[in-house]
């Protein structure tokens, strides 16, 4: 079965990255699904059969084992978000996990070509770690609503308004505002970044609820700002009620992105790993992860006999990210992601101060 021509590059028409122009653009391979591409990918389709219906897999066989084989001609690894879509996640990653986790493994990996595949700030946070490296993104129009609802200036007008308050920011910003602020921080390690800065009161930028929720869990005052993840903060507590009475049995997860009335339902709340743990702990019956939809497909590979109860929020950024652009980032070296190195090195430096903090 010949497959349509889903790559949307046309190479000829564009300038061609640094990247493409030292590493050279590869032919395109033959995305034909036969009997050979069938077998080779067997075992993986195993792997995500309770999520990818069989008459799906034909059409992402011939991605997987082309990407497969050109990431390996091309020395790369290729980083996988937890809410990337399975035929991705398991598909064909080297490394998965929420967006520092991916970050250190790209510093950690001997490959000097990284494919990163979630947002663009992710994508940054890996250049920031490992300046040294081809950072690549398959769509560089992949962003995200709490990165883009702060600026470098932004950060520095709270400066000048809390004289002396130290500024913390999420991870998920872009490199310009890392570089503004004093230390990053994580879902998982908020609280503990709060309270190792020394001081009375603290801001933390840009998500409101993950403030709020951490707020909660100090004695440290968090001022915070109007930021907030478009995919979490659409979760409501009545939804949750609701589901409770139709399911008086499932377990519910919720991330701390998510407003704090609907964490309050939750009978566990972390951040995408501690979700994931959590599962993988208590290998609840059933259970509703209130996240974005794909991160449940992707556990759900690993641990069938869990019944996932799906209210399925995706997020828009992280599925621009689709294989024939994977595809495409390979044989063209497409999307360079760039930061200027003066940004970097301040942005590694509150990044780094985190990761200290962690060890
Ligand atoms: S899920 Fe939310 S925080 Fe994550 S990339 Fe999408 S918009 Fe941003």
């Amino acid at each position: 079965m010949m497959m349509p021509a889903q790559t949307a590059t046309d190479f000829a028409t564009r300038k061609p990255s640094k990247a493409a122009l030292q590493r050279g653009v590869l032919p395109m391979p033959e995305l034909e699904y036969t009997d050979e591409i069938a077998a080779e990918t067997a075992p993986i389709y195993e792997q995500v059969k309770h999520v990818i219906p069989p008459m799906e897999w034909p059409f992402h066989a011939p991605y997987v084992a082309a990407i497969n084989r050109l990431k390996k001609e091309r020395g790369a690894v290729i980083l996988a978000h937890n809410y990337q879509t399975p035929e991705i996640f398991h598909g064909v990653s080297d490394f998965r996990g929420d967006s520092l986790q991916l970050a250190i493994e790209a510093a950690r990996s001997d490959a000097d070509l990284i494919i990163q595949c979630g947002v663009h700030f992710m994508a940054e946070t890996s250049k920031i770690l490992c300046p040294e490296k081809t950072v690549l993104i398959p769509d560089s129009t992949a962003g995200c609503s709490l990165a883009s609802s702060i600026t470098a200036a932004d950060v520095r007008e709270l400066r000048e308004r809390y004289p002396g308050v130290p500024i913390i920011t999420y991870v998920n910003t872009s490199a310009d505002v890392k570089a503004e602020c004093d230390i990053c921080c994580t879902s998982s390690n908020a609280v503990q970044v709060v309270e190792s800065m020394g001081t009375d009161r603290v801001l933390l930028i840009p998500d409101q609820y993950l403030a709020k929720n951490v707020a909660r869990q100090t004695d440290v005052e968090v001022l915070t700002y109007a930021g907030s993840c478009e995919v979490h903060e659409r979760f409501t507590a009545d939804e949750i009620r609701s589901y409770r009475r139709s399911m008086p049995d499932v377990q519910v997860i919720a991330h701390p992105e998510c407003p704090p009335e609907v964490v309050d339902e939750a009978d566990f709340s972390g951040s995408t790993k501690g979700m994931i743990d959590w599962v993988k702990t208590n290998r609840p019956e059933k259970v509703m992860m209130i996240t974005e939809c794909s991160m449940a497909d992707n556990v759900a590979s690993e641990a069938p006999e869990v019944n996932f109860v799906r209210p399925c929020n995706l997020c828009p950024h992280m599925k621009k990210i689709t294989l024939p652009k994977i595809l495409d980032s390979l044989l063209y070296m497409q999307e360079e992601v760039t930061v200027d190195p003066m940004v970097a090195d301040k942005a590694r430096q509150a990044v780094e101060r985190m990761i200290n903090l962690k060890s």
